[in-house]
């Protein structure tokens, strides 16, 4: 379905899908749960901040689901409902695409909530040269930039329920401490590593990259298979720099990755950038690229 079609059905359903929330809303009775702060989020790893921030006090939904692509991810009619119910709305901010194409739309669905940027205050890097969009959106792949994150969340959280202010802020500062654990043992774990480039199909990892002194090196370009020139140009780049593994991700058809891997004689590693179990899921990543680059 195209996405100019979805849209208007959205539009279409937004005032039907608004009306029955709303009815749903004023028909519930308060019970189980229902005091807690309703926050969406785009990805996954922001509904993992805002639960450790939040905790009990809040039900988290998410919008782009596991192993879709936020850079091309559609909503359901459905998650609209989710949406109008919500007092808080946290996005990346950074230039995804799911985000780009449809925060108009979502605000339009409940003016009311309060929109959290989660980027507020980190600095965008630029993608690689040839990569098409000009600003690298995967912030949240560094710990450092994880912990703006969740502060920027712990803001928001404050901001609709300033009742539970002290809970969101001790909540805040133990996951922060968890962050600050991993961004050292991610340092430690790679000190020793002396070739530090890694090839990887879809390049969600500049600001890990750049936060520990790694280079990444994409397969993809510009969002798009590489052409076989490209291929044979990374074949040498791979065989040149002693490359073992070649990374690829869940959410993308690993098979120029593998075509890579077969002709180095080497093997096709998945590391995923948008698990939701953040710090567990970094350094699961770290455990692969120290096994990837010794
Ligand atoms: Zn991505």
């Amino acid at each position: 379905m195209s996405g100019g079609r979805l849209r208007g059905i959205w539009g279409g359903l937004g005032g039907l899908l608004l009306a029955t929330a709303l009815m749903l809303t004023s028909c519930s009775t308060g019970g189980d749960g229902s005091d807690r702060v309703k926050v969406v989020v785009s990805i996954l790893p922001l509904a993992e901040f805002v639960e450790n921030v939040g905790r009990e006090k809040v039900s988290v939904t998410v919008m782009v689901p596991p192993g879709a692509s936020p850079h091309t991810y559609e909503p359901s009619p459905s998650q609209l409902v989710e949406v109008s119910q919500a007092r808080m709305f946290v996005k990346a901010g950074s230039g995804v695409g799911f985000e780009l194409a449809w925060m108009d739309k979502i605000i339009g669905v409940n003016k009311r909530m309060l929109v959290v940027d989660s980027s507020r205050g980190i600095g965008l890097r630029k993608m690689e040269p040839h990569h098409g969009r000009a600003r690298d959106p995967h912030i949240w792949l560094s710990p450092l930039n994880a912990r703006i994150m969740v502060q920027n969340i712990c803001e928001g959280l404050i901001q609709v329920d300033p009742g539970n202010k002290d809970r969101y802020l001790q909540n805040k500062e133990g996951y922060i401490r968890k962050l600050e654990a991993l961004d050292k043992d991610i340092r430690e774990g790679l000190s020793g590593i002396e070739s530090r480039r890694f090839m990887v199909f879809h390049p969600a990892w500049g600001y890990f990259a750049a936060e520990y002194d790694l280079i990444q090196m994409p397969i993809e370009i510009e969002g798009k298979e590489p052409s076989p020139q490209d291929m044979a140009k990374l074949i040498k780049q791979a065989k040149e720099n002693g490359i073992k593994a070649v990374f690829a991700s869940p959410q993308f058809n690993p098979q120029s990755a593998q075509a890579i891997a077969r002709e180095i004689g080497g093997r096709v590693v998945l590391i995923d950038p948008l698990a939701k179990d953040y710090i567990a899921n970094l350094r699961l990543v770290l455990s692969k690229l120290v096994q990837a680059m010794r």
